[in-house]
């Protein structure tokens, strides 16, 4: 019912708009940025959704602003295209003068994202991987620099953890059969040319089927694995199917990174995503430098963070350090050790002895033979020895239960502790002469 009413709270919410550089002087600012902060730490399933905006640092451009791929294309091609937008169009293909420019501007574009390195939003985004904290990211860039981290990028969700949702430049797909192939020095230098290499598979079949006297077959080319606009996703089930498993996966933070949310599919990607997050009660947060259309975004975004994607990165860093400690370098907390079974006690002692206790054994009897399981086997069994002192010691005078000779007492300290709780234990006078008589 409170969980209702919060989301119906929400959906008349416009995103909040915060800017870095107002923080020192604006309180509001700086509480929220503060709450902002507090939700990306405390969450434990996030999405992100990025775009070029994450690449910018690296000296890739985006492709709306002013110097990105859209007036670079247009002011090198005026002739070729009509809008820079148009190269990465399927409408291309009616032309095979666009063909060309778009073959050279890809095998260009590709050199650049070659010699870009990863900037922090990337590394921010392998961080919470790390940190167990990564639901999923999906991406619109085509450069890959992801994987530079080591991070998987592909389209199905059980092989990737960043998943692409416009395609990557760094393969090539055959216009006819399908064939992905990686880009060899040949293939680059034809497409830099402006000329489609011809796929080696459909060639070589085209080649039989000419030599046994039957009809040639349709020879395919090879173009960068990218998705056009107005190109039906070829993997969009897989996709599909992925985002269907992440939202069901209950998210608790959606991050946006560095996108203008123009692209159809992805406003639309967001918008689902945001519900199953306020669903668990968690924030969606957008940051980009660019402004955002707030009414269109009422309820779904709740705050709008306006900065360079590195900078919030960096702010965030100041706000909440113990986000960016890596695993081994967290502090340890004391917690209260769970209470186990003997056998699983015995159990997580010899896993310890081999050094890494998240390995179950293959044999137990190989890890008893390892000297590190048996000299803690010794020390609990010594343990164990001076637990039995302490329980028979004279400490425990009063208890009735049998006295034992205590390893660290003397002889006359051990006749005083059985005196003495034998005392107490049977307090007659004839027990009390007959230990006067053994004690005197
Ligand atoms: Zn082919």
């Amino acid at each position: 019912m409170a969980a209702a009413a919060t989301n119906l709270a929400r959906q008349n919410c416009i995103p909040k708009t915060l800017r870095l550089r107002d923080a020192n002087k604006d309180v509001e600012t700086e509480h929220a940025l503060c709450a902002v902060s507090t939700s990306v730490a405390r969450a434990k399933r996030i999405l992100l959704v990025t775009g070029a905006g994450i690449s910018c640092n690296a000296g890739i451009p985006d492709f709306r602003s002013e110097d990105g791929l859209y007036a670079m294309v247009k002011k090198e091609y005026p002739t070729a295209v009509v809008k820079g937008r148009d190269l990465f169009d399927a409408i291309l293909f009616n032309s095979p003068v666009s063909v060309s420019v778009f073959c050279t501007f890809m095998a260009r574009l590709r050199s650049c994202m070659l010699r870009a390195r990863s900037t922090a939003a990337h590394k921010f985004i392998k961080h919470l991987y790390d940190c167990n904290r990564l639901l999923r990211c999906y991406t619109q860039n085509i450069d890959g620099l992801e994987g530079q981290d080591g991070l998987r990028l592909g389209v199905e969700g059980k092989s990737a953890e960043v998943v692409q949702l416009h395609g990557d430049i760094h393969m090539l797909k055959c216009t006819f059969c399908g064939l992905k192939v990686s880009w060899s020095k040949e293939q680059h230098d034809a497409l830099e040319s402006g000329n489609v290499p011809e796929c080696h598979i459909c060639s070589e079949k085209a080649e039989e089927r000419t030599n046994a006297g039957k009809r040639c077959p349709r020879v395919g080319g090879l173009l960068p694995n990218i998705v056009l606009y107005g190109e039906e996703h070829p993997d969009g089930d897989v996709i599909g199917r992925c985002i269907d498993s992440d939202i069901k996966s209950r998210p608790d933070c959606l991050i946006i990174v560095g996108t203008s949310l123009k692209v159809i599919g992805v406003k639309k990607l967001i918008r689902k995503m945001a519900k199953a997050v306020h669903d668990r009660g968690g924030v969606v947060i957008f940051v980009n430098k660019g402004s955002l259309a707030v009414s269109s975004w009422k309820g779904v975004i709740d705050y709008h963070i306006e900065t360079d994607c590195d900078e919030w990165i960096d702010d965030l860093r100041r706000r909440q350090p113990s986000l960016f400690l890596k695993q081994s370098t967290l502090p340890l907390r004391p917690t209260k050790p769970a209470k186990i079974k003997p056998r699983q006690k015995q159990d997580s002692i010899i896993l310890a002895g081999q050094g890494n206790a998240s390995q179950k054994p293959a044999c137990r009897e190989n890890i008893s033979r390892d000297p590190a399981a048996t000299r803690i086997t010794s020390t609990k069994k010594r343990k164990a020895e001076t637990d039995t002192d302490l329980v028979c010691g004279i400490n425990n005078t009063n208890q009735a239960r049998p006295l034992k000779r205590t390893s660290g007492l003397t002889t006359e300290e051990f006749d005083d502790a059985l005196a003495a709780r034998m005392r107490s234990i049977l307090k007659t006078k004839e027990l009390e002469n007959i230990i006067n008589i053994s004690t005197g």
